[in-house]
């Protein structure tokens, strides 16, 4: 009220839920002009990175194979994918396990429960689940990304995904697949996905898991920025 009874104005005040505004009279129109947006305020892309698992010795632990423990692996790829996303600031990612004591939740089910609230409140703009796989079969290999459903933001980001872990790792692609009885596929509010970098069982594509977890990142990495259009 006190903005329209004025004829000309013309001064500076802090709106506590935009920032700083200059409020001023110009050809007969009052206007309200944002100089400084609050800071709080962020649109960096919001990528929430899970990490499957526990650490050792908790509930809801992986696979192992090879002599490789799948917890430690996707901690590990994580670490490296929330780095390198976080060196740049048109994102903004965060992980499940930060630490690698980190532990979540109670139970296998409060475990999975845990990641999707954390992602849900935060809240993300998309989700990333890794894990690695295993078969009783050793001569099975490759890598897949399973989604909730196909034609949707999670799919384009899964293909460019897998474009990048086939191209720095050399995994055997397997495909998008759909699983949509996966809790955290199921219960995320956004574009979620989850990848199975590859299996611990298979000798090829466990010396890969063991030797090349920059690389599994770093392929993660590409295919975001492509689907992004940064690269
Ligand atoms: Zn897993």
């Amino acid at each position: 009220m006190y903005i329209i009874a004025c004829p000309t104005l013309e001064f500076y005040m802090n709106v506590s839920s935009i920032g700083l505004v200059y409020v001023t009279t110009l050809l007969g129109w009052n206007m309200i002009i944002i100089v400084k947006w609050k800071g709080s305020v962020s649109l960096a892309i919001k990528i929430f990175i899970d990490q499957g698992h526990n650490p050792t010795g908790y509930h809801n632990t992986g696979a192992t194979g090879n002599g490789l423990l799948e917890q430690d692996i996707t901690y590990q790829v994580g670490v490296y994918l929330a780095n390198l996303l976080n060196n740049d600031p048109r994102f903004d990612a965060r992980l499940s396990r930060p630490t690698p004591t980190t532990v979540l939740g109670t139970t296998n089910a409060t475990s999975l429960a845990e990641r999707v609230r954390m992602a849900n409140e935060w809240p993300a703009d998309y989700f990333i689940s890794i894990h690695c796989n295993s078969n009783p079969n050793p001569s099975i290999n490759g890598t897949e990304i399973y989604l909730y459903q196909f034609n949707t933001q999670a799919q384009w980001l899964a293909q460019r995904i897998m474009t990048g872990i086939v191209e720095m790792v050399g995994t055997k692609n397997n495909g998008i697949r759909l699983n949509p009885s996966l809790y955290v596929l199921r219960r995320t509010n956004m574009p979620s996905l989850l990848i199975e970098l590859g299996y611990l069982t298979n000798s090829s594509d466990a010396q890969k898991l063991r030797d090349d977890q920059y690389q599994f990142a770093y392929g993660i990495y590409l295919g975001i920025m492509r689907y992004f259009g940064f690269a």
